[in-house]
């Protein structure tokens, strides 16, 4: 055969295209006109989400996630996203909907550089003792400021704002967002230099860590460099920088 493909296989594939079809159809939810760019199927794996909060990876063995929260932020964030691409690391962008918003075209470069999203809530509320309506409107209006920058952004997880969870973690779910936790926070918001940052990460990290860290809020110019300064460290001991698990 010239081209590889015979007749036989033809009819295969486009039978399995077409089972691939109506079940994407049988998933799509009722709601999801086709220019509604809310919730597609394939962002955020709906259905297979649940409420549990994930703090590990998921990873056997040396393998670590690193999570940045509360951008974008044009202070920081280019810059944390030149360390990353340095190093050949992807990280979770936990961002903040109004920051999402007012700088879309970071939103943009975030997710072109291949980094993973999360919806960390439209105005970083406590959201522990809101209504799920609430909660709910909240996380569908965060979800679409990101998209609004990035029509095809995939936001498998969700954060609730200083880890108050209150009823979010079962809305996320529902909405196909992972809550995502974590494992070790180094306190970067205390901004305690860079030294002592570095020290934290290199002592605290053990297998499967989910690492809470931030590049919005402030000056996170410590993170970046303890950030800058670790990773390659790590890497030369065998550390493997992968998502957090995608359920719990
Ligand atoms: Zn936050």
């Amino acid at each position: 055969m010239s081209d590889g493909t015979s007749p036989k296989r033809g009819r295969v594939v486009a039978t399995l295209l077409t089972i691939g079809l109506t079940v994407f159809a049988a998933a799509a939810p009722a709601h999801a006109a086709p220019q509604d760019n809310r919730y597609h199927p394939a962002a955020g794996a709906k259905g297979t989400a649940t409420p549990e909060v994930v703090t590990q990876t998921g990873v056997p063995g040396q393998s670590v996630a690193l999570t940045f929260d509360d951008g974008p932020n044009p202070g920081e964030t280019p810059r944390l996203l030149d360390v990353l691409r340095r190093h050949d690391v992807k990280a979770v962008f936990c961002l903040w909907g109004q920051h999402a918003q007012q700088h879309p075209d970071l939103v943009r470069q975030i997710a072109d550089a291949g980094h993973t999203l999360c919806n960390h809530s439209m105005y970083h509320a406590d959201l522990a003792s809101q209504s799920w309506s609430s909660v709910a409107a909240d996380l569908e209006a965060t979800n679409q400021a990101i998209h609004d920058a990035v029509p095809s952004a995939d936001i498998p997880y969700f954060r609730a704002p200083y880890g108050s969870w209150g009823q979010s973690p079962q809305v996320a779910a529902e909405m196909g967002m992972q809550p995502l936790g974590w494992s070790l926070a180094v306190e970067d918001w205390n901004t305690p230099g860079t030294q002592v940052l570095a020290d934290r990460l290199r002592q605290g990290i053990t297998r499967q860590s989910v690492v809470l860290l931030h590049d919005g809020g402030g000056d996170r110019s410590q993170t970046i460099e303890a950030v800058d300064r670790v990773v390659p460290e790590l890497q030369s001991q065998g550390w493997r920088f992968v998502r957090p698990a995608t359920r719990g």
